[in-house]
């Protein structure tokens, strides 16, 4: 009997390993050029970005600081009302900083608008934002990353740091699940 495993739950694989992994080499190629001689503080958003943050920054050949930020936007509903509850802050002064914010997903853009207003108003030097995914159709509030892995559709996916109810972040490719396993 084949063996039941978390990829049987998984309806289709969106972005494989093999992009992810080619992306996040690419991606990292940019940001050695972009901050040369520069030495940037890399904020990964907790805990969605962290297999991208590791996998991008490892492909980076400058000098760079790494902290982490947890944020959860207060629930209105089924959609977030832009009204975000800081879990956990940075243990590093961003005041003249070169900061790069490593996301998981910007969907309405709402939690990446409080993160940027939040670091300009402690006097970031400069602001990036670096996403590994994209869902344009889902934006309300006026947010483009600098840089963005893929873009994907109006569809809810797991895998890669993406979890449905803190499952599936462990997936080493992005996928949508299949329809039962909702409300399951
Ligand atoms: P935003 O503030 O841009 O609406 O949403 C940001 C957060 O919502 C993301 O960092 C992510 O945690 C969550 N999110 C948005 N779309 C998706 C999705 O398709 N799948 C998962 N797993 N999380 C999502
Ligand atoms: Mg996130
Ligand atoms: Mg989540």
């Amino acid at each position: 009997m084949a063996q039941e495993t978390i990829h049987n739950e998984i309806e289709k694989i969106l972005v494989s390993e093999e992009e992810i992994q080619k992306k996040c080499k690419e991606l990292g190629a940019i940001l050695t050029e972009e901050y040369e001689g520069k030495f940037p503080l890399a904020i990964g958003v907790l805990k969605g970005a962290l297999p991208f943050m590791s996998d991008i920054l490892r492909h980076t050949e400058i000098h760079l600081e790494m902290d982490f930020m947890d944020v959860s936007s207060y629930d209105g509903g089924t959609s977030s009302t832009g009204e975000v509850k800081i879990l956990k802050d940075l243990n590093t002064k961003v005041e003249g900083r070169d900061l790069i914010i490593v996301e998981d997903i910007i969907d309405s853009g709402l939690t990446l608008n409080y993160l940027v207003d939040l670091f300009k108003y402690r006097k970031a030097n400069s602001i990036k934002i670096v996403t590994l995914l994209d869902k344009p159709a889902g934006r309300t509030a006026d947010i483009t990353a600098d840089l963005i892995g893929f873009e994907v559709p109006d569809e809810f996916v797991v895998g890669y740091g993406l979890d449905y109810a803190e499952k599936y972040r462990n997936l080493s490719y992005i996928g949508v699940l299949k329809p039962e396993i909702y409300g399951g």
